[in-house]
């Protein structure tokens, strides 16, 4: 695998390179991660990754810096995945000046859930990966659907900006105890990480719920949010909205079921279709 630190060694790299896939990350990679790399090698020739932790899409208050740093044993795990290329550049060649020119979301999407709990995080996704996506040019870009409302965000991006990409939403990797493989389950200390299941439990459960007809959702919205704080979390939502959008849900569209919490100083966040 070649590491590339600047846009100009990269773009030189990928030159010649006819079907690229590429799929972004922050770093401190699990093998959710590494799923997205297996599933870009069925897709293209050339797989392209990238390592870098974007300021623009944290508040002030989040942990941007305390996100965990893991380099070298993300090289080797992207190495053995088959990424051929790893794009990791540090700010300043990302962001020589700060960025002035910004991709907003549309409101009906940047407003609800992560977005209104996350006020500008959804500016700072779509901004960079639309960099990242002038810079490398991929035909085929990967994303996973543990950050369901992010891919939205992306494929209405490409969609309305009309980017020759075509993006793939890849299925949620769990331990085996349920919960979605997470950079910030590192945060967890181990009765944090033995509580934390619970959240995909209650997500299951309104799932099996749905599908067994039952209607009443914010019945079901509320009783789980009630059930996360008795157990000791602090949850900002559980909903059930609409795949296609996360908007409404309603008895004919397709559902997913979406959450964030925070247990102890770690926020989660799960969804499940239904
Ligand atoms: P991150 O490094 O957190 O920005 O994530 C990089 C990519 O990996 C994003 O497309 C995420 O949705 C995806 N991802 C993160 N966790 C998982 C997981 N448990 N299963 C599948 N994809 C994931």
């Amino acid at each position: 695998m070649q590491v590339h630190r600047s846009i100009q060694s990269l773009r030189a790299a990928l030159k010649n390179a006819r079907r690229i896939a590429f799929a972004p990350t922050m770093g401190n990679l699990h093998a959710g991660h590494v799923s997205l790399m297996e599933q870009a090698r069925h897709h293209s020739e050339t797989v392209v990754s990238s390592i870098f932790v974007n300021r623009l899409q944290f508040g002030p208050n989040e942990d941007f810096d305390k996100y965990p740093r893991t380099f070298e044993a993300d090289c080797a795990q992207l190495d053995a995945a088959g990424v051929a290329h790893l794009f990791a550049p540090d700010e300043a060649e990302l962001y020589p000046a700060p960025q002035q020119y910004f991709i907003s979301p549309a409101q009906a999407q940047d407003s609800i859930l992560e977005g209104a709990c996350r006020p500008g995080h959804f500016r700072g996704v779509a901004t960079v990966v639309a960099k990242l996506f002038n810079i490398v040019q991929p035909h085929v870009a990967l994303f996973g659907k543990k950050d369901y409302q992010q891919l939205m965000v992306i494929r209405n991006m490409v969609r309305e900006l009309a980017m020759p990409i075509e993006i793939i939403g890849c299925e949620t990797i769990r331990a085996s105890d349920g919960l979605a493989l997470s950079s910030r389950n590192g945060y967890l200390s181990p009765d944090e990480r033995a509580e934390a299941p619970r959240l995909h439990r209650q997500l299951a459960a309104i799932a099996e719920a749905v599908r067994a007809g039952r209607q009443d959702f914010s019945a079901l919205e509320v009783a789980a949010v009630s059930h996360l704080r008795e157990a000791g979390w602090a949850p900002d939502y559980v909903a059930i909205r609409r795949q296609q959008d996360l908007q409404a849900a309603d008895a004919r569209s397709p559902l997913v079921v979406l959450a964030a919490a925070r247990l102890g100083t770690t926020r989660l966040i799960d969804n499940l279709e239904i």
